[in-house]
């Protein structure tokens, strides 16, 4: 199905995160590097810190703490004062600024007067990214920028099961992008949506890439580019190694798997729907635009270690059971416990006697133990974290899971899985043994050629 006119052709998207707007300098260096009469969907973030800020009080308000919300009203009320100071010196556009401001904030507010629940929690968390596009939207009108504001809660939406309602999301922005003909920039909000029933929502957090994604896929655009605080995807956790590299190059499975397992740098579902259709995602860096980053595509180096990452919070679950495993229907009878409490499975590792999994959602964890209690002795390790190899493992070529767990000979392994697909080798650990692992894997796999071991 074509819906879109020539018109909307070629088109890219470009997201810039929390960093990428965090201050009025950051800001107009966006606005920079947006402006050069390609039409293109901008996605921003909240600016960062808020979405945290946002959490906080929302919290305070589930303790009706509303003396310590009040407060924490105030200072964010204070830091968008300080930043449209900043930003905005057009006097007519800054007391704009202002409105939207207090208008904001007045709502935030009003949630202390009244019952907190889930949904006014949505409600509190979607203020950031409404905040940063009112005010950048602002300042590209002070400079003269052909950009308007274009709102995600029109057109972006979830099911009844929390996924993104592809068909709704490709219709309204067709319709909306019709609208908005003549304009150059359209600024939209990340993270936030409604849902089935209407009320607003959001994608989880880290959402505004699985924004710019389904954006990019629902209008095909030409490219989806993830502008963030660092020079594309490294080969290993920035925040836990040191000397990490960036990897030029990456195919859609790869950088799935990155981000599945860990690299914070990408949202756990963006690259699907950029994958689904084929639409090239760039990881760039606004700190060093000039910098090459990252390119995700059906390329890939073929043969190769490319990086490693690793996800914390995951409980391990044993079950033990002589009599039952092998016979038949035993692993659907236990997969269906967690179909039951909707909880996905990460990695899975069977013996003759027992069956391992992991998962990371323990919203449900005591009736899961219950249940599955049923079909032997369960056993439960928490604080666990998976670390995940990944790369183009052709299984022809000898070797990969070798060095891997040469490289890991020192760690204690809970789970090893090898052989799920060609992209991934995980391994289970406990949480303390996570940064020594990724050491590890950094300097006998991947320090060596600077890209990865062929
Ligand atoms: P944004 O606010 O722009 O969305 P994020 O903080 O969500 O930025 O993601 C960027 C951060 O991801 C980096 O600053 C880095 O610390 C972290 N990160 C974790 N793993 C990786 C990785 N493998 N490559 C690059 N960055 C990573
Ligand atoms: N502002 C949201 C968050 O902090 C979404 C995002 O930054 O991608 O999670
Ligand atoms: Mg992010």
């Amino acid at each position: 199905m074509q819906l879109f006119n020539q018109n909307f052709l070629n088109m890219k998207v470009l997201k810039f995160g929390g960093t990428s707007v965090g201050s009025a300098d950051r800001m107009r260096q966006v606005a920079k590097l947006i402006n050069n009469n390609q039409p293109k969907i901008v996605v921003l973030s909240a600016v960062s810190g808020t979405t945290n800020q946002l959490v906080e009080m929302s919290s305070m308000l589930y303790k009706s703490d509303v003396a310590r919300f009040n407060q924490l009203l105030l200072i964010m009320e204070d830091q968008y004062t300080d930043f449209i100071e900043k930003l905005i010196t057009n006097q007519e556009l800054r007391s704009e600024a202002f409105s939207v401001l207090t208008l904001h904030m007045n709502h935030i507010d009003a949630f202390s007067k009244d019952m907190f629940t889930k949904f006014e929690e949505r409600a509190i968390l979607a203020q950031g990214e409404l905040l940063s596009t009112a005010i950048f939207a602002l300042y590209c009108k002070q400079e003269g920028i052909n950009a308007n504001l274009f709102p995600a809660l029109d057109f972006m939406r979830i099911n009844n099961e929390g996924e993104p309602d592809d068909y709704y999301i490709k219709v309204n922005l067709e319709r909306m992008l019709k609208e908005f003909e003549g304009t150059d920039i359209l600024i939209t909000q990340g993270f936030i949506c409604r849902n089935a029933y209407g009320e607003i929502d959001n994608l989880k957090r880290g959402g505004s890439d699985y924004t710019a994604s389904l954006i990019g896929a629902a209008i095909d655009a030409e490219e989806i580019q993830i502008w963030t605080d660092i020079d594309g995807m490294h080969n290993n956790d920035p925040r836990v190694v040191q000397n990490t590299q960036p990897i030029r190059q990456l195919s859609f499975d790869e950088a799935a798997e990155l981000a599945y397992f860990g690299a914070k740098i990408l949202h756990p579902s963006s690259v699907r729907p950029a994958k689904e259709k084929n639409i090239v995602v760039r990881l760039k860096s606004t700190l060093d635009p000039t910098a090459e980053g990252t390119i995700i595509s059906t390329a890939s180096n073929r043969n190769f270690i490319k990086a490693v990452a690793a996800k914390d919070g995951i409980t391990a679950i044993k079950i033990k059971s002589g009599r039952m495993l092998l016979a038949y229907g035993f692993l659907r009878s236990v997969f269906e416990v967690f179909e039951l409490y909707k909880t996905s499975i990460d990695m899975i590792t069977t013996s003759e006697v027992a069956i391992s999994l992991t998962i990371d959602d323990t919203s449900n964890l005591d009736e899961i133990i219950k249940d599955l209690e049923k079909f032997g002795i369960v056993e439960v390790d928490r604080d666990q974290s998976i670390v995940c190899v990944v790369g183009d493992f052709l299984a022809e070529r000898a070797g990969f899971a070798n060095e891997i767990m040469h490289a890991l000979k020192e760690i204690p392994l809970r789970m090893v899985s090898y052989g799920g697909s060609r992209n991934n080798v995980s391994v289970l650990v406990n949480s303390d043994h996570k940064k020594k692992a990724l050491n590890a894997l950094n300097d006998y796999l991947l320090h060596q050629t600077g890209e990865g071991m062929e």
